[in-house]
């Protein structure tokens, strides 16, 4: 499939009809294990020595449809899907620093994964250094030679970035950042949840493991929670600083009857996924369902022309905000003339997503307001749906945001997250007009 354009790959890479009874729409496989035929074969395939499904919780039909098709549209060279975005985060995180492991990473991320990062991850001894500029390469150059103690050290094993940050459209300068991170021998972590690979691809960028919440745009219809983790292969995990992937290991050496192999030997540079999927999902177990991972293939089938137009409705949508007299603020990097924008043009050739957030004159009244007043905008805490969603995030997806990471970011009690969707953005428009006569009068 890889000689194919990116809308061929959305509809065929990951699945072959001739595999499966000749169909051609990707096959649930609802199975929780699969039969193994003989002792030999059974011993080969729990080996990994050939290819076959055992058990569910590692591996699924369905599921490595979908990881196949994500890997190829991402340009990485192996996928894991899990149960939901928190999960893959945690995941890679947990995989890249856990054992005392410090992460390097900006304010404004994703409310849950700000939370974890600095409530629930420090109870696993992976601790965290946010700062308020991803782009700011030397403040972050000294953070990490400083080390989580501030007295130098290696333990600095991530740096952990949104491509475009969830709500304020911050934009992060991948190759920069992937560069200032190799010099110091530690991979680049992308949640890039919001541009999803058609608008923009961070492994082609120097980006070293991807994340992706395929709840959102990546799906594209709200009905489902699923997440994937994919990996290039060039990031050196035996460089020294991660133990966990040179030390040898039980169920790739004694077990499968072997001399002691660690995942570096195992897998060379693929051992950081290969390990996620056979520590993390099969030991921790959050698990992508087959009825999940099929209705994000077909989701995915339409990404390049859903995510097109919702992008290109997200602009006007975001121009005609910034000439309305109530609005304060408008936040979207992909208007002209931003401060961002030569980082965009560069990067972003067909628009940076369908997110975009903005500020109303007032306080929590008038948000509070605007919001009763829409109508065709559902108020619910989703992006990336097919229908247009309006949500304040200081109340639902951004609550876990403390008041000094509020400031820092600037999202608060009048700020407003709008996730565009395939309506026709004239509708949209009069909708939110409608709103701001019936708020502050005409
Ligand atoms: C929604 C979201 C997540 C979390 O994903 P879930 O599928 O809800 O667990 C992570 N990162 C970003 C940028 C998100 O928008």
């Amino acid at each position: 499939m890889s000689d194919h354009q990116f809308d061929t790959a959305q509809v065929h890479a990951g699945f072959d009809p001739a595999a499966n009874a000749d169909s051609v729409t990707p096959v649930i496989y609802s199975n929780a294990a699969f039969w193994l035929e003989n002792s030999q074969r059974g011993h080969d395939v729990a080996n990994g020595d050939v290819p076959g499904f055992l058990y569910s919780r590692v591996s699924n039909p369905t599921v490595s449809f979908l990881e196949k098709r994500i890997a190829e549209l991402d340009g990485a060279k192996e996928a894991v899907a899990v149960a939901s975005g928190m999960a893959a985060i945690t995941y890679a995180l947990l995989n890249a620093a856990e054992g005392g492991g410090h992460i390097i990473a900006p304010y404004d991320v994703y409310g849950g994964t700000f939370d974890s990062l600095r409530t629930l991850l420090p109870q696993f001894g992976v601790t965290t250094s946010f700062v308020e500029n991803i782009n700011d390469l030397e403040h972050i150059e000294s953070l990490i030679e400083q080390g989580s103690d501030g007295k130098g050290g290696t333990d600095v094993k991530a740096i952990f970035a949104e491509s475009v940050s969830n709500p304020t459209t911050v934009v992060t300068d991948v190759e920069a950042l992937a560069e200032l991170a190799h010099r110091h021998g530690i991979p680049l972590i992308i949640d890039n949840t919001l541009p999803t690979p058609y608008l923009y691809r961070p492994l082609e960028h120097g980006a070293d493991i991807v994340v992706y919440s395929t709840t959102k745009a990546l799906s594209g219809h709200g009905n489902a929670i699923g997440g994937v983790v994919a990996s290039g292969d060039s990031f050196d995990w035996a460089n020294g600083r991660y133990p966990q992937f040179t030390t040898p290991e039980y169920i790739l050496g004694e077990a499968a009857g072997r001399e002691p192999r660690s995942f570096v030997e195992a897998a060379g540079p693929l051992a950081f996924i290969r390990r996620l999927r056979l520590k993390y999902l099969r030991l921790t177990g959050a698990v992508l369902g087959p009825f999940e991972a099929y209705l994000q293939l077909i989701g995915l089938e339409t990404l390049t022309e859903r995510v097109s137009k919702e992008t290109a409705s997200a602009g006007k949508v975001a121009a005609y905000l910034a000439g309305q007299r109530h609005v304060t603020a408008v936040n979207y990097a992909g208007l002209p003339g931003g401060a961002q924008s030569g980082l965009v043009a560069a990067n972003y050739p067909n628009g940076i997503g369908s997110v975009l957030s903005f500020e109303l004159e007032g306080g929590h009244e008038q948000t509070a307001a605007f919001i009763n007043q829409v109508k065709l905008f559902r108020y619910l805490a989703n992006i990336g749906d097919a229908r247009s969603l309006i949500v304040d995030p200081v109340n639902t997806t951004h609550r876990e945001f403390t008041k000094e990471a509020r400031a820092i970011v600037g999202v608060g009690p009048t700020t407003i997250r709008l996730s565009i969707g395939l309506e026709n953005p004239d509708d949209l428009i009069a909708d939110l007009s409608q709103a701001f006569d019936a708020v502050y009068g005409k």
